[in-house]
């Protein structure tokens, strides 16, 4: 069976899909007419629609025809950005403020593509392939939410598996990384506190924005000294609030910073540094202290098997050497990161946009637009994959 010429059907389809999806962005959790497209395009494929709890978000269910078998989770996200977008491409957004500028419409037509493709070949598949359009990457409570409604149940998921449009490999080509693929991510509100006073009279009070301003430089010690230098970890103040005039000592400084890590040892420590920084800070200056600490999303990593499952279904489809090793992690996070802290047997891999010899534009950027030429060889891993993996032999 040649699964890239039996993907190759559908690239009209799937770029169609794509411009149409791209022309009508949705925020996370508002996909509605995403959710439609997609139900209207599973359902048309004989694909059963599993009802869910959630506003939006779809699970198409294919049974293969020959039997009981694994069950695997291919995933895509449908949400697009806040922001204004200036491609100018004939089907560019018709909502202003809002535009697919992190590529999700070109992950749901992929995916689409893939479960087309795969529900034609249902004959000579064995368990059960699920696709799962998921709500709300950007804003990372989709994964949740879409485990909470039993994604990953009845039966259990044995496999779960993920793409992201890449600015770091060509179009035509993968990248897949064994171990971490992308960090946690990990937020904190540090308010330092005191009675307020005059800016000429400091003796009577404590002043929050000196203790906030040792917080700030305390926290770079963190990273440099106390994590060990062949680990990851960013730490990140990226919001500081305090005071109204220029002679008013304010009553609060508040600092807000994100944490990432790749590993969980790590992601803790820092957790408890930051605490130790806070209360320390706050001693020292005589100021009181609120730590509000978010766990947000744990890494994400790659189970080695897949890995090499997918080396061997990529090179099928796009080549040997169009499977490439990134060699590094990313810093930044992806709540895909919850479905693999539940299916130990997980995998998350770049797709590759950049048109060699053009600057890529990367992704959140107002001129961002997926690359078409991507959408084959998405839908045609994910399809090797699971052919792979269910076909009969
Ligand atoms: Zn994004
Ligand atoms: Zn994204």
């Amino acid at each position: 069976m040649n699964i890239r010429e039996h993907v190759e059907q559908y690239r009209e389809a799937m770029t169609q899909w794509r411009h149409q999806i791209h022309s009508q962005p949705e925020l996370g959790f508002k996909e509605f007419q995403t959710t439609k497209l997609v139900e209207r395009e599973l359902t048309a494929a004989g694909i059963e629609l599993r009802q869910l709890d959630a506003e939006t978000g779809v699970l198409g269910v294919l049974k293969g025809a020959k039997g009981p078998g694994p069950v695997i989770v291919l995933r895509a996200d449908m949400d697009a950005l806040p922001m204004d977008e200036e491609t100018g491409v004939p089907y560019t957004s018709a909502v202003p403020g809002v535009m697919h500028a992190c590529g999700h419409d070109g992950h749901t037509a992929t995916l689409l593509g893939a479960a087309k493709a795969l529900a034609a070949l249902k004959d000579q598949l064995r368990g059960e392939v699920r696709f799962l359009f998921q709500p709300a990457e950007e804003t990372l409570y989709g994964a949740k939410r879409m485990i909470e409604a039993g994604v990953l149940n009845d039966p259990p998921a044995d496999y779960v598996m993920g793409l992201h449009g890449s600015p770091l490999a060509n179009v035509g080509q993968v990248a897949v990384l064994r171990g971490p693929v992308m960090a946690s991510a990990d937020m904190f509100t540090a308010t330092f506190t005191a009675d307020g006073g005059h800016g000429a009279y400091p003796h009577r009070t404590r002043d929050p924005i000196v203790a906030a301003g040792f917080f700030i430089t305390a926290v770079q010690e963190i990273v440099s000294r106390q994590v060990n230098t062949l680990d990851s970890a960013v730490v990140s103040i990226c919001a500081v609030e305090a005071g109204t005039a220029f002679n008013i000592i304010p009553k609060k400084a508040v600092l807000k910073g994100t944490i990432r890590t790749l590993d969980k040892a790590v992601r803790s420590q820092m957790e408890s540094r930051i605490r130790e920084k806070v209360e320390g800070v706050a001693k020292t200056f005589g100021c009181g202290y609120e730590l509000d600490f978010v766990d947000g999303i744990p890494s994400v990593g790659n189970d080695d098997e897949m890995v090499d499952r997918l080396y061997a279904a990529g090179a099928k489809v796009v080549g040997e050497d169009n499977v490439i090793d990134p060699i590094r992690p990313l810093m930044g996070s992806e709540d895909f990161a919850f479905y693999g802290e539940i299916v130990p047997q997980s995998l998350f891999f770049q797709l590759g946009f950049v048109e060699p010899g053009v600057e890529p534009i990367h992704l959140h950027n107002t001129k961002f637009n997926f690359n078409d030429g991507a959408l084959v060889p998405g839908a045609a891993v994910f399809s090797q994959f699971v052919y792979d993996l269910l076909g009969s032999n």
